[in-house]
């Protein structure tokens, strides 16, 4: 799933050629696109886009009346649509934004889940639906604040930082690489970290998220899971490059935990989520 850095990067380029364009229409192409009711989407309509922003792993699509709120979750995406090139019914696609001057952005999402979706929300979007309750973003807090996050919501290190709750942009892979960078096992309970590991943890949320953001602010599009940058997610095997063990993983249903004994939990292995309630 795209998480802060690939939606970072995803904005700043939609906002670069799209912002001032006025939206002619907004088109939802599903029963499920548009997730509210309450106002009409065609409040927006007539109106210059402002700007493409993101907050948390959600783009901004502000029309100052209005602002479209957007999930892509796993398989969403964003495409820019030449104005002869935009099918009454494309393949997967979830709704569509056309601009007065013949251009539109579809969204897309592959697969069957049908989970990307829209929220059309009037006044500030900070504090209503979808984006109520989500944590500050990962990368604007400090290691003071971070800490005060880390004890309020108890839980393992790896599903904190994914939670949204706590802190919001990171999902599977910058947890993995968070973690890895911190010298944190995935499983320490955040109640037991202290400040230093506060402090380590905010270097590491920032080099992750800079390092992803200087590689996806390099291309045209949006990366695909696989090429993007890191030392242990998706590594299972390889050698840490830090300190050259060997990268080991516990699977999940719908997620693997990546990380280096060495570096991360004094060398012990971590066994499977049944048995992992017998470690420290
Ligand atoms: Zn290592």
């Amino acid at each position: 799933m795209p998480e802060l850095p690939e939606l970072q990067a995803h904005a700043e380029r939609l906002d670069e050629r799209y912002a001032g364009a006025m939206l002619a229409r907004f088109t939802p192409l599903t029963f499920t696109a548009l997730k509210t009711a309450v106002p009409p989407a065609t409040d927006a309509h007539g109106h210059d886009l402002v700007f493409v922003g993101r907050r948390g792993k959600y783009l901004l699509f502000d029309f100052g009346t209005l602002t479209f709120v957007v999930h892509l979750m796993q398989g969403g995406r964003i495409r820019e649509e030449p104005p002869d090139k935009q099918p009454a019914k494309p393949k997967t696609g979830v709704a569509r934004w056309t601009f007065d001057d013949g251009r539109a952005l579809l969204l897309t999402e592959a697969g069957t889940e049908r989970r990307a979706g829209v929220w059309a929300v009037g006044g500030d979007p900070e504090g209503q639906p979808p984006l109520e309750g989500l944590g500050p973003d990962a990368d604007s807090v400090d290691p003071a604040h971070l800490l005060t996050l880390l004890h309020e919501r108890p839980m393992r290190l790896h599903g904190w930082l994914r939670d949204q709750h706590g802190v919001a942009g990171l999902g599977r892979r910058l947890a993995n690489e968070i973690c890895h960078r911190a010298k944190l096992s995935p499983y320490v309970s955040t109640s037991k970290l202290s400040a230093a590991d506060a402090e380590a943890l905010v270097e590491a949320i920032h080099a992750s998220i800079n390092e992803s953001l200087a590689y996806e602010r390099g291309r045209d599009d949006m990366s695909s899971s696989a090429d993007r940058p890191g030392s242990v997610h998706h590594r299972e095997g390889d050698a840490c490059p830090v300190c050259g063990d060997t990268i080991r993983a516990v699977e999940y249903r719908s997620y693997t935990i990546d990380y280096c004994p060495t570096c991360q939990t004094g060398g012990k292995v971590l066994a499977d989520n049944t048995t992992s309630k017998f470690l420290k």
